[in-house]
């Protein structure tokens, strides 16, 4: 008896078609800055869907489908009772009364699990269990409730319709129905159908394995005593990890509390082979030990832009090491590389993970006060949204710096304000990024 039961069809192996070279030019370091759509489409081209594979029914849950599922069964499988009872012939009880009873004659009983077959005829019954397939001719069951429960013989005082109390084959799923489609999220839900039609494996891409990488000299972890005046917690790494986990990923936590490039180099090797994806923080901008930007260039192909969105200007992202594992390098304000995984790394585990919708999407709220933005650059305030009858409100929380870490906490959203709005008025619409993926 094999533990899984064997599909049909084997999964296809898919190619691996991991780029080799970045397929766009970079910028030539000219003062423009980057639109922010334009970079997360740059990283989006550079990545594909994880190979998929045949896992276990459970164990793909949260994960994209690569294959349409059809069900080779009908459920329910056979006409069964919906109630305890008594399985009889609608027509036989019709005229059943309270003070006039009808009596039929029990020729049997029938368990869920017991595959007796028996059949009724004129003024029989037989006494049957939920979930019991039905005696051939019977029709309909009465409940226990409305009878004397009798063994041999029944008194019925309620009338039943045909088909009453019973759950006929093929009613909730036909078989041949679709079940699942190629690029659905496995949720428990899709996990109990698919269960119940029998269907042990699927075919689903893998979460990506995503290594989470802090820099930054003054960094210790939390915990941790603090040993000089200038040092600080590090935020970013739970931060990002748990954003990452929260997305799909499996998450590698490395806390690199270094600026040196070459511990840096040596730290950054020793992950590449587990490394679907790698993200760092700190270090990418224009600092004397702005170690991320100083290294990576010398592991593989970089590409360093200042981005047109406050916070979050100076990112980086490469393809690194001899697998060109691709590199999301994120800046170090705690802020500011949140605001970053939402913006770039959130679409970029999604596609790896095959699924469809990869962009955050714009949710319209209408603000409940005036709010303001630098020209020229997309503004990421972080937004409460408060639900009011269908209509969503937003507030902005605190204000615009990226060390907030108190202010990050409390919001739910981020407040979009694209580089030409400079002002908006109470009463406006603006679009916002939900923050409660987890
Ligand atoms: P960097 O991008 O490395 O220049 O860092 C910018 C600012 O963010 C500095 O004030 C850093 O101390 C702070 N920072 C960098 N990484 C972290 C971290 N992991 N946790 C908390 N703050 C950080
Ligand atoms: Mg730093």
């Amino acid at each position: 008896m094999p533990i899984f039961r064997r599909r049909t069809s084997q999964p296809e192996v898919e190619p691996d078609t991991r780029p080799q070279e970045f397929t766009y030019v970079p910028d030539a370091g000219d003062e423009s800055l980057r639109p922010m759509a334009e970079h997360r489409d740059r990283l989006l081209s550079q990545v594909e869907p994880l190979i998929a594979f045949g896992m276990s029914l459970y164990d793909a849950w949260g994960l994209a489908l690569c294959e349409d599922i059809t069900s080779d069964i009908n459920l329910p499988r056979f006409d069964n009772a919906q109630v305890d009872g008594y399985a009889v012939r609608a027509i036989d009880v019709s005229r059943a009364r309270g003070a006039d009873p009808i009596t039929l004659r029990v020729i049997g009983t029938l368990y869920a699990g017991d595959a007796t077959a028996l059949q009724i005829g004129p003024r029989e019954a037989v006494r049957i269990m939920t979930g019991a397939p039905m005696p051939v001719g019977a029709d309909a069951v009465v409940p226990f409730a409305v009878t004397d429960r009798g063994a041999g013989a029944v008194r019925v005082y309620v009338p039943v319709e045909a088909g009453a109390n019973l759950r006929p084959l093929g009613s909730d799923v036909a078989d041949g129905d679709v079940l699942a489609r190629q690029g659905q999220v496995v949720d428990s839900r899709l996990i109990g159908l698919l269960a119940g039609a029998g269907i042990d494996k699927v075919l689903a891409r893998p979460h990506p394995r995503v290594v989470v990488i802090s820099t930054g000299a003054e960094l210790v972890e939390p915990g941790r005593p603090l040993t000089n005046p200038a040092q600080i917690y590090d935020a970013n790494l739970d931060l990002i990890a748990a954003a990452a986990k929260a997305a799909g990923a499996l998450v590698y936590r490395v806390p690199a509390h270094s600026d040196d490039p070459d511990q840096l180099r040596d730290i950054v090797t020793d992950q590449l082979i587990r490394a679907d994806l790698i993200i760092t923080t700190g270090g990418v901008s224009e600092g004397d030990a702005d170690v991320v930007k100083q290294l990576m260039p010398s592991m593989g192909l970089t590409d360093f832009a200042d981005v047109a969105m406050q916070p979050g200007r100076p990112q980086g992202f490469g393809l690194i090491g001899e697998d060109k594992v691709p590199v999301i390098m994120l800046p170090g304000n705690p802020v500011s590389a949140y605001v970053s995984f939402e913006a770039f790394v959130l679409p970029v585990i999604r596609k790896l993970m095959g699924i469809e919708q990869v962009n955050n999407p714009p949710v319209r709220c209408v603000a409940e006060s005036i709010m303001r933005s630098t020209k020229g650059k997309l503004q990421f305030g972080r937004g409460i949204v408060r639900n009011d009858n269908g209509r969503r409100f937003v507030q902005l929380v605190g204000g615009h710096g990226s060390h907030l870490l108190g202010d990050l906490a409390r919001a739910n959203a981020l407040v979009l304000l694209p580089p030409e709005v400079e002002k908006v008025a109470a009463g406006d619409l603006v679009h916002c990024w939900m923050l409660d993926h987890d």
